[in-house]
């Protein structure tokens, strides 16, 4: 087979389309229009976008494509929330999730296939880091939730925040996340406002410094323990980028971005970060800083040591971070009858879907799974 050599037009921001258009001897603004039809309109055929050339549109089609990864599974919860597994490599799949509230719907999508970091607490830590994913898996993730979702029937847009919290690092994929970051943000591609596409991170200082400097997304950081001493047991990259230093470079983004604050999230496991004196510890430690604390309950996955916190603990830690001084809110529980909830991406719900899929084989006549 001939090795497919057209552009896959998700992989570009803005400035990379217009040098592709310029390329293939148009004007600058056939990017927009292009950017429109693929964003606003989620369409992946030339053929359809009809103010552009039919002859631009031909050659289009010779050179470049709009690829997106394999949807294996769609799911719906009871509450709303929408839960889509898709095929990034054969065989390997990233998760990705849409949350509906009041007013909003949230996508959280995945950045990398695995991750690195090594967390304790999180499903994904297990698997390791596969690969970094392409700037066109990042957005095709957009793009496929924008097809489902696109507008509510009263014209307002579904998807209105986009987060990095699914799978993977993304600061550590940076060469990709940026560009993605910047379509969702680019008013001919999602056109969402800097305050709702969010960089979640475990705490990779460099790349924040960077990042401070050069795009203009939310930020929020896994801090999880208010002391070195625990951090560097729940979250590794502690070791390397303590906490002076990862709050730090928070107040310098801050300041750089001229943002309001970062949020700091804080996994609540029962006996180990969840007791009163980390939630005095890590109020001395935000206090008076631009900072929220959203404190999300463990999310348990099989093999881990870890438990979720009673509602109590829970209750009485956000009290206490309040009575500190800083802002804190508990992050509600979404989307538990199909295991969509924040770090439960793919590990048990990979096995789940292959078992699922091995009983759809081998109910089909001849495979046997
Ligand atoms: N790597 C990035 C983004 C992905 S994780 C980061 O660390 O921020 C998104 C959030 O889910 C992080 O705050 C992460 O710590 C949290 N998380 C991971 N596993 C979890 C679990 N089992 N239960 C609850 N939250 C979890």
């Amino acid at each position: 087979m001939e090795p497919d050599k057209r552009t896959n037009l998700l992989d570009l921001n803005r400035a990379g389309m217009e040098s592709f258009v310029v390329g293939m001897g148009e004007k600058p603004f056939r990017a927009r229009q292009l950017m429109k039809w693929i964003y606003r309109r989620a369409t992946g055929d030339f053929e359809a976008m009809t103010d552009l050339g039919k002859d631009f549109r031909r050659r289009l089609a010779d050179t470049a494509k709009i690829s997106v990864p394999d949807v294996l599974i769609s799911q719906n919860s009871s509450d709303g929330t929408r839960k889509w597994l898709l095929r990034v490599d054969s065989g390997q799949a990233i998760e990705m999730v849409f949350i509906p509230e009041p007013g909003r719907g949230t996508l959280c999508i995945s950045s990398q296939l695995g991750c690195a970091m090594d967390c304790t607490f999180c499903s994904t830590a297990q698997q390791g880091l596969n690969r970094n994913l392409s700037t066109a898996e990042i957005l095709g993730q957009v793009w496929l939730a924008n097809r489902e979702l696109g507008y509510s029937p009263d014209g307002n847009r579904v998807i209105t925040n986009v987060v990095f919290m699914g799978m993977g690092e993304p600061l550590a994929n940076y060469r990709n996340v940026v560009p993605a970051a910047e379509v969702m943000m680019d008013d001919f591609g999602l056109d969402l406002s800097r305050r709702r596409v969010t960089v979640s991170t475990s705490g990779l200082v460099p790349q924040m410094r960077r990042i401070a400097e050069e795009t203009n997304v939310a930020l929020a950081v896994s801090l999880h323990a208010p002391n070195d001493e625990l951090r560097n047991v729940l979250v590794p990259i502690n070791r390397r980028h303590p906490i002076k230093d990862l709050l730090d470079a928070c107040w310098h983004y801050v300041d750089r971005q001229n943002a309001r604050s970062v949020t700091f999230e804080y996994v609540l496991l029962d006996g180990v970060n969840d007791q009163s004196r980390h939630a005095r510890e890590l109020a001395t430690l935000l206090r008076g800083k631009p900072a929220k604390v959203n404190l999300i309950p463990f999310n348990p996955f099989p093999g881990t040591q870890y438990r979720r916190s009673a509602e109590v603990a829970i209750d009485r830690f956000r009290d206490l971070v309040i009575k500190g001084g800083v802002v804190a809110t508990v992050r509600r529980t979404r989307g538990d009858d199909i295991d969509a909830a924040c770090g439960q991406l793919v590990g048990r719900v990979a096995d789940r879907t292959a078992a699922r899929l091995g009983e759809r084989l081998s109910a089909m006549p001849g495979v046997h799974g």
